[in-house]
């Protein structure tokens, strides 16, 4: 086979669309169809407002999608500086599915792996059942001798899966299944899909396989530098992702533990003292190591579930248990949390007003799903508080119901919650304000005690684990305190605490406008 001219990318999610617009900016000369089985999402990409909010990532998309730019425009807030340039188009999304798995000389198969929720393994074995759909209409319609690329984190022998459907319904052609997990991270997806740390791509160690894996390294090679490709068999490749998520929401847990024994010893111990004098030894690095309420988010918990479950399943149980303790500091976390807000409102929040400023599973983006915050709303409302006020910067509102209606409140405690679009609202007359996501507007000194270091991870609010507590004394002064943040950033946007403005009015009803 030649090299790659066509590829198409199945699922136009968090992970599909930047990494098929950063593929597409990259290479001019390939044709990168991105498909879903979601009008509304794919509407959303062919829009000014995306489904999702990343840094940077419109301007990519218009570049590869439009064939537009300002010459002179470079993406901001990359490590390292991306000059964006006018050129012909090469970036199409639509939900053409089978014309265009037909097209591609590629497919990536970058589809939803949650956790399953119900029969054999619930609760912890992954739902491979999109892939197994993706993979049929694949076997049908995909042309002799497409690489399939397996994107999406799957659990170890999905390639294999994979193969055996192909072979099923096209016995008389061979496919070349390959991994090629992606490790980007949300709020600065398109940064690491710009400055990858590594591609990793795993394939049978065959020579149609290894050639197929060339194929592909070619094209990452248009941007990457062939040192930071790496290629490896598929198993490996499969099983090396589940476990990078899981140490890095290992290091999280681990932090987490200390700033509980920080908390109960006294004499003053600081678990950021501690993540200070542990990121300076060379070995352990500073990233992920600052105390929160924990992870949040789509990956990290699924995958360790994942994890858990094949070292259950291979009947390494003491293997299984090691693992599935970083959940259960991860929920501890969360309701220590929700603890201390109740203990520091005097035992009760009857008749109070509690704020929650971010809804989002971390700053930079407008991912709700399995957000920090969601857990502890859960946990606060059972304590018939007056009124659980919300308000995220990034996110729709009708995205964070969504995520309260999955919860299972009463209808009591449901009429209780209030999604505001205007941090004031949120925060007048409350008696405490929750910090839950760590964006910057609300990382000001006088709300947070000094600027936090701008590092994004997903241990959602750096030093976070006492609310703030406001008596009517401070209310004042905390509102002062966020105006002045919001003054200090007015130059990123006219209202920068107010949600994160399209460039025009929108028109079109999108969900990342939340004018539903
Ligand atoms: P997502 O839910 O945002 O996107 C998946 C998309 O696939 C959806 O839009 C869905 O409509 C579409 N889809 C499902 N079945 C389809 C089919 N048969 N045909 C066409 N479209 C179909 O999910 P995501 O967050 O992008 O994650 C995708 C995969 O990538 C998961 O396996 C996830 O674990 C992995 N991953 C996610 C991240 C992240 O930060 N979100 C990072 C690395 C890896």
């Amino acid at each position: 086979a030649g090299p790659v001219k066509s590829i198409c990318f199945i699922g136009a999610g968090f992970v599909g669309g930047p990494t098929a617009a950063v593929i597409a900016y990259h290479n001019p000369r390939i044709m990168v169809n991105v498909v879903d089985l979601n009008q509304q999402r794919v509407d959303a990409w062919n829009s000014r407002h995306l489904p999702i909010h990343e840094d940077g990532l419109l301007k990519v998309v218009r570049v590869a999608r439009d064939g537009t730019a300002d010459a002179t425009a470079f993406l901001p807030g990359l490590s390292r500086p991306v000059e964006l340039k006018a050129r012909q188009p090469n970036l199409v999304f639509s939900t053409r599915v089978i014309e265009s798995i037909g097209e591609a000389d590629a497919v990536f198969i970058c589809v939803n792996t949650p956790t399953k929720t119900h029969g054999l393994g619930a609760g912890s074995m992954a739902d491979v059942s999109a892939i197994e759909s993706a993979a049929r209409t694949v076997a049908k319609h995909a042309k002799a001798g497409t690489i399939i690329v397996e994107k999406s984190t799957v659990p170890c022998g999905t390639a294999r899966m994979i193969q055996d459907i192909l072979r099923y319904h096209r016995p008389e052609t061979t496919f070349q299944v390959l991994s090629n997990p992606e490790f980007l991270a949300e709020g600065t997806a398109v940064d690491n899909l710009m400055h990858p740390d590594r591609i990793l791509i795993g394939s049978a160690q065959t020579l149609p396989g290894l050639r197929a894996a060339a194929l592909l390294k070619d094209v990452y090679a248009a941007w990457v530098s062939p040192a930071r490709i790496v290629t490896v068999n598929t198993f490996s490749s499969e099983l090396a992702k589940l476990v990078a998520n899981t140490m890095l929401a290992q290091r999280i847990s681990s932090v987490n533990a200390v700033s509980a024994i920080c908390e109960e010893i006294g004499l003053g111990a600081d678990v950021d003292d501690v993540s200070l004098a542990l990121g300076k030894d060379t070995r352990l690095g500073p990233k992920f190591l600052q105390a929160g309420v924990g992870f949040g988010g789509s990956c990290f918990e699924k995958d360790i579930l994942n994890l858990a479950y094949l070292a259950s399943e291979l009947h390494l149980d003491v293997v299984a248990d090691y693992w599935l303790g970083i959940l259960r500091i991860n929920e501890y976390q969360r309701q220590r949390y929700a603890c201390n807000v109740v203990r520091e409102l005097n035992g009760s929040l009857r008749g109070k007003k509690i704020a929650v400023l971010g809804f989002a599973f971390k700053d930079g983006t407008n991912d709700t799903r399995n957000s920090i915050a969601v857990h502890i709303i859960k946990d606060l409302a059972g304590e018939m508080s007056r009124e659980i006020a919300i308000f995220d910067p990034g996110c729709a509102s009708a995205d964070i119901l969504v995520e309260i209606e999955k919860i299972g409140l009463t209808q009591d405690q449901f009429s209780r919650i209030r999604i505001c679009t205007d941090w004031r609202e949120v925060v007048q007359e409350a008696s405490a304000i929750c910090v839950l996501t760590q964006w910057r507007q609300f990382r000001g000194r006088q709300i947070r005690g000094p600027q936090k270091s701008p590092e994004k991870h997903t241990n959602t609010s750096g030093r976070a684990m006492t609310p703030i507590m406001r008596d009517e004394a401070l209310t004042e002064m905390k509102i002062l305190a966020l105006e002045d943040v919001a003054r200090r950033e007015s130059s990123v946007s006219e209202d920068p605490l107010g949600r994160l403005k399209p460039l025009r009015p929108c028109t079109n009803n999108c969900r990342h406008c939340g004018v539903s």
